[in-house]
């Protein structure tokens, strides 16, 4: 069977209630479906930025220094991106493996994948942490250029299947985009539909971010192509 790599951007060790319980290491992996019009990481589409390609076993070497944290505090791994979800062949084969360690496995995820990808991950991970956006449609698609009813599809899925109690919902108020009800709003509608587990933040100030170009847009499909065919 041929080996599952990783893109991987950056490794964040020693993390702690910032996702899931315990000491976590947040791995970020690069490709992401969206393109959010004041993006937080960038450099996990731009193609410019390379990034450093791991194998199964050659994570597991990276991040087991902190085995000792994760037993002692019931951590482990949080998979971020990007969109972590695009490379779920990589991470059952890596949870299937390395399954004796138990480790907990908790995912950032925006959802805005096809189904399978979920569907690979769901019997490892213990917490969803959901990156909503926005639960109107239209300012949804305004603000990621991404599509809503993917979104709220897989959101209602996963709540089927694995209970919202195990779904942390992310919702942000970002300047120069959202007005100040636009979050509660998104809440209340959450809410209606059964979810009672929420993190409202705001985005640090995005004032020294440059949009994302009409360019970086267009070399989506380009861009992850490339993650699907190589990885
Ligand atoms: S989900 Fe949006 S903010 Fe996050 S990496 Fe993708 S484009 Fe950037």
């Amino acid at each position: 069977m041929e080996e599952r790599k990783l893109p991987l951007i950056a490794i964040q060790r020693i993390r702690m209630t910032t996702d899931g319980t315990g000491v976590t290491t947040l791995v970020c992996s690069k490709g992401c479906p969206l393109r959010c019009r004041f993006c937080l990481n960038p450099s996990s589409w731009d193609d410019t930025k390379p990034a450093e390609i791991l194998s199964v076993d050659e994570l597991y070497e990276r991040v087991k220094i902190d085995n000792l944290y994760f037993i002692s505090t019931g951590g482990g791994l949080t998979l971020g991106g990007g969109e972590p979800l695009l490379h779920s062949a990589f991470w059952k084969e890596f949870m299937e493996k390395y399954r004796e360690t138990n480790w907990s496995f908790n995912i950032e995820t925006s959802l805005n994948v096809s189904r399978e990808h979920l569907d690979d991950l769901i019997p490892f991970i213990n917490e969803y942490i959901v990156d909503v956006k926005d639960m109107d449609p239209e300012r949804y698609r305004e603000y990621t250029d991404g599509d809503y009813d993917l979104f709220f599809e897989n959101l209602m899925y996963l709540k089927e299947k694995v209970g919202q109690e195990k779904i942390l919902l992310r919702i942000p108020t970002i300047p120069f985009f959202h007005k100040e009800n636009e979050a509660e709003e998104s809440q209340k509608k959450l809410e209606k539909l059964g979810f009672t587990r929420f993190d409202r933040f705001r985005y640090i100030n995005p004032e020294n971010r440059k949009p994302i170009s009409d360019e970086a847009k267009e070399n989506r499909e380009k861009i992850l192509g490339k993650v699907r065919s190589q990885f």
